[in-house]
């Protein structure tokens, strides 16, 4: 998937077990992936190490939880995160600093060549918007062009690149709210409220609202969340800016931004994540290929 960061993408069946740690003075433990091939610990440098055991399921905040439920607590992280390796996705820590630069006018990290088009893909957007407010043609492309153009305060980026450490701290964090809105199916359970398949709901709840640490498109470095802030609408007063919010699908799919990175982002490498407007990824390769069937067609 990511050739750049292959030396960091680590399938850690020993970490999903939670019955090892993975520590220096473990003896030669393997990381397998799906595919069965195996990546010798001894190979692992102390960077990555340190970057796994940020995230072991030891590491998760105990704070306001009776032992038991810190221990369920636990067996859920490691049914998440199991299920990730499951689906054979590659796993992805930290990549190394050497390996980030900032999108350009922002602090926003990315991997270095995404970053730098990124930075050139928003210059050519916001050109083209510019362009698109000052057209006089009546033509109706032009027309709706310039209509969805009115709209548009600011055309921005929410999100890039996250850690795996930083996607374990919103689990962490998350947790609590999520268990205390199963609570009362929990206990109604046969088992009860921490049995395993208490476990296996809790989850599953988790699982469509938070990705398991390892396993979120943006820590790879390549994906990114555009925000669109809009123009004050009498008619949507409430509506403000539009983000990463599965509520606001249809209009982004209505906005200037979207048809025009629809038109445009393939230019700079990036193809979109069908289900979600906001969240595009650089993959150039793929970029390529769409262009060049849109062509044939
Ligand atoms: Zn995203």
């Amino acid at each position: 998937m990511l050739s750049i960061g292959k030396n960091w993408i680590v399938v850690g069946v020993v970490l999903v077990q939670g019955t090892q740690s993975v520590s220096s003075d473990t003896p030669k433990p393997h990381f397998r992936n799906m595919a069965g091939t195996q990546t010798n610990m001894a190979r692992q440098t102390s960077e990555e190490l340190a970057a796994i055991a940020a995230i072991a399921p030891e590491k998760l905040s105990d704070v306001g939880l009776s032992r038991e439920a810190y221990a369920f607590k636990q067996r859920v992280y490691n049914l998440h995160v199991a299920r990730g390796v499951r689906s054979g996705r590659e796993r992805i820590y930290d990549l190394p600093a050497a390996q980030l630069a900032l999108i350009d006018g922002t602090g926003i990290p990315m991997r270095r060549d995404a970053a730098l088009h990124l930075g050139r893909l928003m210059a050519a957007a916001r050109a083209d918007l510019a362009r698109d407010l000052a057209a006089t043609g009546e033509d109706a492309p032009t027309a709706q062009r310039r209509m969805r153009a009115r709209r548009v305060r600011e055309l921005a980026i929410n999100n890039a690149y996250r850690s795996a450490s930083r996607q374990f701290g919103i689990w962490d964090r998350n947790f609590r709210q999520y268990y205390e809105a199963t609570g009362q199916k929990r206990r109604a359970l046969a088992g009860g409220e921490h049995s395993a398949q208490a476990a296996e709901m809790l989850r599953d709840y988790i699982g469509v609202r938070v990705a398991a640490p390892g396993f979120s498109n943006h820590q790879g470095g390549i994906a990114v969340d555009f925000a669109l802030r809009l123009q004050p609408d009498p008619q949507q007063p409430a509506q403000k800016e539009l983000g990463a919010s599965m509520a606001q699908v249809d209009p982004w799919k209505d906005s200037w931004f979207w048809h025009w990175l629809k038109e445009r982002a393939g230019e700079f490498g990036f193809v979109e994540y069908e289900p979600e407007p906001w969240h595009w990824e650089f993959k150039p390769q793929q970029a390529e290929r769409e262009a060049r069937s849109r062509r044939v067609d």
